[in-house]
């Protein structure tokens, strides 16, 4: 199947935040190949082409993105056991990929069903909740690069660190495969109760109920919580437009109805001139904004 371009589709619906422009195109990739045909397409036109999973850690510029937008939450979905080893696309969604893991009798992927993203993004990342990270469960990925080559890395390749990894410096090339390790065989009610705790605590401590993408900063290293310090500026409550740092935690930001990236953009620089000014602490986003981030880059192509 050759994928489809579709022209001019509104993105906002397909992040957590619901906010953003549109996509000059559109683009699934079922598998490998059609990926490159993808890539080879943008190389040859001199268009940017950007990768977007499930948008829940990402914000979206209201005046779109143009070029071609690769949608792999709908992309890249294979999930298949081979003896201890769990193969997933880098499209799969991570509570998929804790669901499965749960269902073949495995422990050690529950802090993952929390996490709204796909694989391809927390591996870049290396996504992490309750004091894990992917980094404990992957064992390889298969990356795509402009050039069409296909990398493989071994996880201690991938320099997993707190929210970051090797391929931060490479927002060209794209995960398309990750392959996890199931060592952990455990009882399917202690993998339930397991996972029934984690999602009380989550609901506790997070706003569940307004659009969010999570935590807006890394936590700073030396340094109290990014929600501690954003509390201790006093900025609990600030809005810019429709805005607001959560009164529940205040790492995170909610569009109350219909915030643009223009205001959650001008809500983020505040508070890290706030919590520099009155904690001295430079926080750094987790959250990355598109085209923003990456058009430098992006010029290299
Ligand atoms: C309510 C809520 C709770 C959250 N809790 C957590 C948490 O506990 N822990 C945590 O770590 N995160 C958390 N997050 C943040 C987010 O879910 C993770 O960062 C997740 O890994 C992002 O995945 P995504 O598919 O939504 O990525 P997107 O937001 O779509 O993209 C994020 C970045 O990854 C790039 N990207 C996407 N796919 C690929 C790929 N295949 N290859 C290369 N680059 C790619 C994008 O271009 C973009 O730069 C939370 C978010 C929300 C909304």
């Amino acid at each position: 199947m050759r994928s489809a371009l579709l022209q001019n589709q509104p993105l906002a619906p397909l992040t957590t935040w619901k906010i953003g422009g549109a996509a000059q195109y559109l683009a699934v990739a079922a598998g490998l190949e059609e990926v490159y045909r993808l890539m080879a397409l943008a190389y040859d036109r001199g268009w940017p082409l950007w990768f977007l999973g499930r948008g829940s850690n990402i914000l979206i510029d209201d005046a779109g993105l143009p070029g071609i937008t690769l949608h792999l939450a709908k992309s890249l979905q294979g999930l298949e056991q081979k003896g201890d080893r769990l193969r997933a696309g880098a499209g799969v969604s991570l509570p998929r990929l804790a669901r499965t893991a749960a269902g073949l009798g495995f422990a050690g992927f529950e802090f993952l069903a929390g996490i709204p993203g796909t694989v391809g993004a927390a591996v870049r990342l290396n996504a992490g909740a309750d004091g894990l990270d992917l980094a404990g469960v992957l064992q390889r990925v298969w990356v795509a690069t402009p050039q069409l080559q296909l990398l493989e890395f071994q996880t201690a390749e991938l320099n997993l660190g707190y929210r970051s990894s090797l391929l931060l410096n490479f927002p060209h090339w794209l995960v398309v495969e990750a392959e996890f390790v199931l060592t952990r065989p455990a009882p399917a009610e202690t993998i339930k109760r397991r996972l029934h705790e984690l999602q009380a605590a989550r609901r506790a401590r997070q706003p569940a109920n307004y659009r969010n993408c999570g935590s807006v900063f890394k936590n700073p290293t030396g340094a109290p919580a990014a929600g501690f310090l954003i509390e201790s500026a006093g900025l609990k409550g600030r809005r810019v437009g429709e805005a607001q740092v959560s009164l529940k935690h205040a790492n995170f930001i909610l569009n109350q109805g219909r915030a643009s990236a223009g205001q959650v953009k001008a809500l983020v620089a505040e508070i890290q001139e706030e919590v520099w000014r009155t904690q001295g602490v430079a926080l750094e986003r987790e959250v990355v904004f598109l085209p923003d981030d990456l058009l430098a880059a992006n010029g290299e192509l």
